[in-house]
């Protein structure tokens, strides 16, 4: 069976779509609602296995995906090694991933501006209307506009993401920015602090133009830190006074919240990851949620990626996630009819899609729900430390 499918979201999801369904003799559009082209998040995204093979399975070229690490090394206050752990991975980046699957996809088959609204099932078919007075008619349609999604929001209206109690601060800085020391201490592996009720990460990626040589390349921060509902609040309105609902475009976030930050970082974190937040580009914060969605599929309408469900990203796996979504779709589509391929794949990839939610929900409850003080200046470590590191960015 080929068709014409219509995606609605245009980043990692959608795109890792319309090149599985290209690979099975598919028509796709593209539809994203930002004007440009999306471009770098600062966010570094570590790969599995399963990703790369999927990757290549739609005929992306995976040569130079990222930076080799080999090792897991947790930190101390002063920056010191407190535990290791052998852990070969590629850590890589969205902007590296979206170039990737941006160059698989014909420019006509890419549509920008593009804002889905809702859609309507007619004979033979299913129909989605744009903010911008358009509409579009295809033989599927694939949700695959994030966390946020307009398309599970007519699908599946009471599934609601619910606030995890935790941001995510994230921030970059080039390699050559670090001071020495720290560079020297931290940069290779994949690198962890650990104490009670808050997880540092970092590790290096690749830098600007996708530079992997030494000296070029960049260092992904990775910061949870609890904040309370109405905390969030205040740090979601910007200095116009509007308060975002659910998250905030990072250039909005006000010089006060980036402050208050700053000022808990140093009191809180490890030494050298201090320095990379001092040294690095504007930090910006996202708010974490859980949700899920008991099904992923309604007549010729599918959700995928982030809008069908959201594994916090202590699990390192939601592009993962997306990657098995899209292939498991493609291969349903070879069914006698659309729905009951839809069918098929909903029923393979909602209990994928659990067991990724249900173990970011584990890791972070392992790491905030540890009953006691987030400081470890007298070497109190989390008392789980070798499991989280063990269990952080690996596929299950
Ligand atoms: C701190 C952090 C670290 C992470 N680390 C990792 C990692 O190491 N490994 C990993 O695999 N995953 C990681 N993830 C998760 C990963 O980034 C996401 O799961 C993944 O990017 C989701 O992709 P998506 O395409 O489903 O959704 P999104 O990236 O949210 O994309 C949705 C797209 O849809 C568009 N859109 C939204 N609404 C509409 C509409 N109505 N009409 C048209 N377009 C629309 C949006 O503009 C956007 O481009 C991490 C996430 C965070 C927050």
């Amino acid at each position: 069976m080929g068709g014409h499918a219509l995606i609605v979201g245009g980043s990692i999801g959608g795109l890792l779509a319309a090149a599985a369904l290209r690979a099975r003799g598919w028509s796709v559009e593209v539809f994203e609602r930002s004007d440009v082209e999306l471009a770098g998040r600062g966010a570094g995204i570590v790969t599995h296995p399963e990703l790369i093979a999927a990757l290549q399975a739609v005929g992306a070229s995976v040569d130079d995906l990222g930076v080799q690490v080999s090792e897991r090394v947790a930190f101390d206050l002063a920056g010191d090694r407190v535990a290791e752990m052998p852990y070969p991975q590629i850590v890589t980046s969205w902007t590296r991933l979206h170039q990737l699957l941006r160059a698989l996809l014909p420019d006509g088959a890419h549509h920008l501006g593009r804002h889905a609204l809702s859609y309507v099932s007619e004979a033979d078919g299913v129909r989605v209307s744009f903010a911008d007075g358009t509409t579009a008619r295809g033989d599927l349609l694939v949700g695959a506009d994030g966390f946020r999604s307009s398309i599970r929001a007519q699908m599946l209206p009471e599934v609601q993401p619910a606030y995890a109690g935790y941001v995510v601060w994230r921030a970059v800085a080039q390699e050559t920015d670090l001071s020495p020391g720290v560079h020297q201490r931290i940069f290779a592996p994949f690198g962890f602090f650990l104490p009670r009720d808050t997880q540092i990460i970092g590790y290096p990626i690749a830098g600007p133009g996708n530079d992997l040589r030494p000296g070029h390349r960049q260092y992904n921060f990775v910061w949870y830190s609890a904040v309370p509902p109405a905390a969030l609040d205040d740090m979601l309105t910007d200095t116009a006074g509007h308060r975002h609902a659910m998250s905030i475009p990072p250039p909005l976030i006000r010089a006060e919240v980036l402050e208050a930050m700053m000022e808990d970082a140093r009191t809180r974190l490890s030494a050298p990851f201090v320095d990379v937040l001092t040294r690095g580009e504007r930090p910006f914060f996202t708010p974490i949620y859980d949700h899920h969605s008991p099904a992923m599929s309604e007549g010729r309408v599918a959700l995928l990626g982030d809008a069908a469900c959201v594994a916090r990203p202590h699990v390192g796996m939601g592009v993962t996630k997306a990657a098995l979504d899209a292939l498991t779709l493609a291969r349903c589509m070879s069914a006698a009819d659309v729905e009951s391929a839809l069918k098929s794949y909903s029923t393979e990839r909602v209990p994928a899609a659990r067991t990724a939610h249900d173990r970011g929900q584990h890791l972070g409850r392992l790491i905030f729900d540890s009953g006691g003080s987030d400081l470890n200046r007298d070497g109190r470590h989390h008392p789980d430390m070798e499991e989280i590191m063990r269990d952080t960015a690996v596929a299950i």
